[in-house]
């Protein structure tokens, strides 16, 4: 059965042509899947009633609704979604003043296998789908609300890159959701190929996994890295103009005793070095079975302070949603 959710508006034009329903139908359903938002055929009541029973008949809308949903002391939540065979996907908001950001999954566990992230040590069970994307953006409570969207949830997003544009398409378009790209960040350890194309076609802005400036060790937390040394990755990095809208930023999980010594400090100084960038600091949220540490907290602020003074722009990201186990690197449950 074909999923209308997460076809785009030149795909939904051939598609009613095709089936043979008037052209501006594509756009009614535009309207009626991304800006009006709704979960059924049956509510799209300008489109005739025989089209929306056919409709019924022989395709899927694509909403499906969270299985469980769960709200931390500091108000994040995170919401459980069915995607296929049983499995389930986690997405967190984060709430901050007055700002709702969403941290979406792009796959049901991921590939990359990071020695430090829950994710990484779940069974893979493959890519979702634009629609199984878009959904839990669609479905969440907060939709109305949400100000900011990040692939930072279950997956690496440039693992699954032609879903991923789909669903940015759709999220940026005039006939889409119409969202800011600059209110849309995608998070990746850095895959060659899937860079060069995602900086190529996407104006989003991008924040890249560092976690060491030493490429052994990189590759060691990382072993999805591997392939792609870090000169390689700067080099890449440098072909763009970051001083104008478009931002970067890396990410830093400190891992107590592994990554946080002087010598990190100075490796990230002299990687970093001429580029415009944020460093993002994250100590390490220990998970079941992790046998990484997390920082003191004096440790985070030391590497914070020096990273400033060498002129990089650096925050420390506070940990939300711990108790709910909807932190950084913590998103894991693939089972319902
Ligand atoms: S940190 Fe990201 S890329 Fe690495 S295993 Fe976890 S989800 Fe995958």
């Amino acid at each position: 059965m074909e999923t209308l959710l997460g076809k785009t508006l030149p795909e939904l034009k051939e598609w009613v042509a095709e089936e043979g329903y008037p052209r501006f139908a594509a756009q009614q359903l535009c309207e009626w899947l991304y800006k009006k938002a709704v979960a059924s055929f049956d509510e799209m009541t300008n489109i005739s009633k025989q089209m929306r029973a056919e409709l019924n008949e022989k395709c899927l809308l694509g909403r499906e609704n969270y299985q469980l949903v769960q709200t931390s002391r500091d108000g994040t939540r995170k919401y459980l979604f069915p995607v296929k065979d049983g499995r389930t996907v986690e997405t967190a908001m984060i709430p901050d003043l007055d700002r709702r950001t969403l941290c979406v999954s792009s796959q049901v566990g991921c590939r990359m296998g990071c020695r430090f992230c829950a994710t990484g040590q779940q069974p893979w069970g493959g890519n979702l789908s634009a629609a199984q994307i878009l959904n839990q953006i669609l479905s969440v409570d907060e939709r109305a609300e949400l100000s900011n969207i990040v692939f930072m949830g279950m997956g690496e997003p440039l693992d699954n890159l032609d879903e991923l544009l789909r669903v940015l398409e759709v999220l940026t378009a005039p006939w889409g959701l119409a969202m800011s790209p600059r209110r849309i960040t995608v998070s990746t350890i850095g895959i060659a190929q899937g860079l060069r194309r995602f900086l190529c076609e996407s104006e989003c802005h991008l924040a890249v996994s560092l976690h060491s400036p030493f490429d052994a060790e990189r590759r060691t937390l990382l072993p999805g890295t591997s392939g792609f040394p870090l000169n390689e990755l700067l080099a890449q990095l440098r072909t763009v103009n970051w001083r104008g809208q478009r931002n970067l930023s890396f990410e830093y999980v400190v891992l107590a005793g592994v990554n946080d010594s002087p010598a990190h400090i100075d490796g990230l100084i002299k990687l970093l070095r001429g580029v415009p960038c944020l460093v993002n600091l994250i100590g390490y949220h220990p998970h079941a079975g992790a046998t990484f540490e997390r920082p003191k907290d004096a440790v985070l602020l030391k590497m914070r302070d020096k990273l400033t003074q060498a002129g990089i722009l650096t925050t420390l990201r506070a940990s939300r949603g711990m108790d709910i186990a909807a932190a950084c690197g913590l998103l894991s449950k693939t089972k319902g």
